[in-house]
């Protein structure tokens, strides 16, 4: 089993009265939870689903499990909340840490609800790992509002997504394969809305100690300001020397999959998930060529949409000159479409010009086409006032000839 050092801190700050932050550290789970709600409320939320988590996955090894035991954590959270008018409407944020088993690797399973972070650093580079599920980041992520808009947005408060306000909720869930030398940070919004993400960075690669980086990231929360709870916990895989396997090192994010099954309500889960493995094997590099796989089909579907209607021709309908959008033929499965119908005869058209009707003549849009059939419907006046030719006789007299006028 992967060898993990952790420290941990947390203070109530130096705006707040009272501490309403939780945190979690044990040999295999790891969180932090941020508490809401007036009177004692939000410390009762995050406390209560700190130790619901707990006792729920235990020793638990599967990523599921840290699902699970994070909806035990919101069902305990709301049961209480609804036992007692004083704690109605309490919730708390959950970040969470496990030590699971998948594929037979081990990995760290990391699962978020709201707006407490998990980050990684590894070589150096610091990483959010978790997506805020706040009012300004959903702004920023439909790209409403800038980053920079985010960080004083006036209601940044608000979370589209807490643990105990609601019956059920949904997690996020990555995994990552751990390196030797990784460093994880699960932090409350009390440390970031004071310290830049590069700050912490800076301070996550100079104390090699979690227990003594975990206390000066409390601290430097506090000098910056302390406007709110700051709780911190730093996880170390410990290096013991084993190679690191280089491609192992993605960022693992199965859980787009919770999404969809959690949307299709009366699905069963079976029906969606791959049968016989415990966990969705959606992983991180299978997203990127899934992706990358679609962006071509996609650019491909686009130039065959864009060759088969991207153009228009002139041709016949039912014994008339008309003007059609696409090919001549249809191209694989565009059929060409009729855009207008000209008063004029196929009947009438100049011999010379007939083939090229019949078959179908390229043009670049409907206004081309129609200056296409005017210019047609004018060699045939001239050729009726030249007179003696008929529409049926081919070779005669040329229809390029210029008709004499009156
Ligand atoms: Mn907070």
């Amino acid at each position: 089993m992967i060898r993990l050092n952790a420290g941990a801190a947390t203070d109530t700050g130096r705006v707040r009265t009272i501490n309403q932050d939780q945190l979690l550290v044990t040999d295999n789970l790891f969180a932090v939870a941020d508490g809401m709600g007036g009177h004692q409320g939000g410390e009762v939320a995050s406390l209560t689903a700190v130790e619901a988590l707990s006792e729920s996955f235990g020793n638990a090894r599967r990523a599921d499990d840290l699902v699970e035991a994070a909806k035990e954590a919101n069902r305990a959270v709301w049961r209480k909340a609804q036992a007692d008018d004083a704690l109605r409407g309490m919730g708390t944020t959950l970040t969470a840490v496990a030590v699971v088993q998948e594929e037979g690797e081990e990995r760290l399973a990391i699962l978020n609800i709201g707006d407490s972070r998990a980050y990684l650093m590894r070589h150096g580079d610091l990483d959010q790992l978790t997506e805020d599920h706040s009012l300004v980041e959903e702004l920023v992520r439909t790209g409403q509002i800038s980053e920079t808009e985010a960080e004083s947005h006036p209601r940044r408060n608000i979370l589209t997504r807490a643990v105990g306000i609601e019956e059920e909720v949904e997690a996020d869930v990555w995994q990552i394969a751990p390196a030797p030398g990784d460093r994880v940070l699960l932090c409350s919004d009390g440390l970031v809305r004071e310290v830049a993400d590069n700050q912490i960075a800076s301070m996550l690669r100079r104390l090699a100690d979690p227990k003594e980086a975990a206390r000066e990231l409390v601290a430097k929360a506090k000098n910056e300001g302390g406007s709110d709870n700051i709780t911190v916990v730093v996880i170390d895989v410990a290096d013991d020397g084993a190679p690191v396997e280089v491609d192992k090192l993605e960022k693992k994010k199965p859980r787009r999959a919770d999404k969809q099954i959690a949307e299709r309500d009366d699905d069963e889960q079976d029906a969606v998930l791959p049968s016989g493995r415990g966990d969705s094997p959606l992983t991180f590099r299978v997203v990127v060529f899934v992706t990358f796989l679609l962006a071509i089909l996609g650019a491909a579907a686009f130039t065959v949409f864009w060759y088969a209607r991207g153009s228009y021709y002139v041709g016949e309908h039912d014994g008339n000159v008309a003007i059609f959008q696409g090919r001549p033929g249809g191209f694989m499965w565009f059929d060409p479409t009729l855009e207008k119908v000209s008063t004029l005869s196929i009947d009438d058209v100049p011999p010379s010009r007939l083939d090229d009707v019949q078959q179908g003549k390229n043009v670049d849009s409907i206004p081309d086409g129609e200056n296409y059939i005017e210019a047609l419907r004018d060699d045939a006046a001239r050729l009726r006032q030249g007179g003696g030719t008929s529409p049926t006789t081919t070779i005669a007299s040329p229809p390029t000839a210029p008709a004499p006028t009156p």
